[in-house]
């Protein structure tokens, strides 16, 4: 089963989360295989990665809506994105033109010219009008504009550019499982009683904590094969025998990670009323029916002439109470 693990270390400024997307993983790559849309390995690996990525990034942080992980790829793949609501519910899927060679890595795949951009965006359940996401990109590229090599890189660069927080990601995904295991310093307690005085201390505090540094090391021991492979007690008791680490949260079942899809029959409507009946009816002519498929989840939401003149004809006026019997 999916789960996610969060972590502390007794006396440390240090946490940590550990997340394997099992069985939802797995009911992603299926749904896409039954949908006759496969993506190539190194697509699926790299939406793994990015799966698992988003998970610890949305459970991070108290946030009352959808977190959007996504890259603007040169290269084969043009769009990638991992969806990860505050329940935990995931979906990702890509936009991929162009062939994609077996040994494709991060580079050939989404930034053969140094200008792929990644970009998180946190969109408000509730947003009041006029609100907008917040939204904060990093490039695809280290400090010596060397193009990075792991996806794991680029969300720890975000994390330090965007919260000021030194944070060590470990990612892994095969066909099987998507992994990561994230830690992260937590700022200093009680350095917030002066405005202004918290990110100067935080920053202050950037890769200097000793503590930090120690964990840090030990979880980049980790390897792509243990993550992928081991269960997370024996993972969290290889990487931090020696340290004080004490369980603090465990999600799992409905209350954890998985796959859910937020499409839906209206919501395709609603998409193709936007279109206009003119479009709609050119698309009806050529092709005899109209087809939408969802490119998260691989449902096909099918439209003939009949469903199309129900969707654009006004519904007509109801007597009072009539709407409950629907
Ligand atoms: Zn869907």
């Amino acid at each position: 089963m999916s789960e996610l693990h969060k972590f502390i270390f007794d006396g440390e400024p240090v946490r940590g989360m550990l997340v394997r997307l099992t069985d939802s993983w797995q009911d992603v790559l299926a749904r896409r295989a039954k949908a006759d849309e496969p993506f190539a390995g190194p697509v699926r690996n790299l939406l793994g990665e990015m799966a698992a990525a988003a998970v610890l990034m949305q459970a991070n942080i108290k946030f009352n809506g959808a977190l959007n992980l996504q890259i603007y790829g040169e290269g084969p793949v043009k769009l990638a994105v991992a969806e990860v609501q505050p329940t935990l519910a995931f979906r990702v899927t890509a936009k991929v033109i162009g062939t994609v060679r077996p040994d494709d890595g991060l580079a050939a795949l989404v930034n053969a010219q140094g200008g792929g951009r990644c970009a998180i965006t946190l969109d408000p359940k509730e947003r009041v009008p006029g609100q907008r996401p917040y939204q904060g990109v990093v490039s695809l590229n280290g400090d010596r504009h060397e193009p990075l090599v792991a996806l794991s890189e680029v969300i720890e660069h975000y994390m330090l550019q965007s919260e000021q927080l030194d944070t060590r990601l470990v990612l892994a995904a095969d066909d099987r499982i998507a992994a990561g295991l994230l830690i992260q310093r937590v700022p200093t307690a009680g350095a917030a009683n002066l405005p202004g005085s918290a990110t100067a201390r935080n920053e202050d505090e950037i890769g200097v904590n000793e503590s930090y540094n120690r964990i840090a090391h030990l979880a980049a021991s980790l390897t792509r094969s243990e993550l992928l492979t081991l269960d997370a007690d024996t993972i969290l008791r290889r990487l931090f025998w020696d340290e004080r680490l004490v369980q603090a949260e465990q999600r799992s079942g409905i209350a954890g990670p998985r796959f859910a899809c937020s499409c839906s029959r209206e919501r395709v409507g609603t998409m193709l009323k936007g279109l206009g009946r003119a479009e709609v009816d050119g698309i009806l002519v050529e092709q005899g029916k109209v087809e939408i498929g969802c490119e998260f989840c691989g449902t096909k939401y099918r439209y003939d002439p009949v469903d199309v003149g129900e969707l654009f004809t006004p519904a007509r006026d109801q007597p009072p109470g009539s709407r409950a019997l629907n």
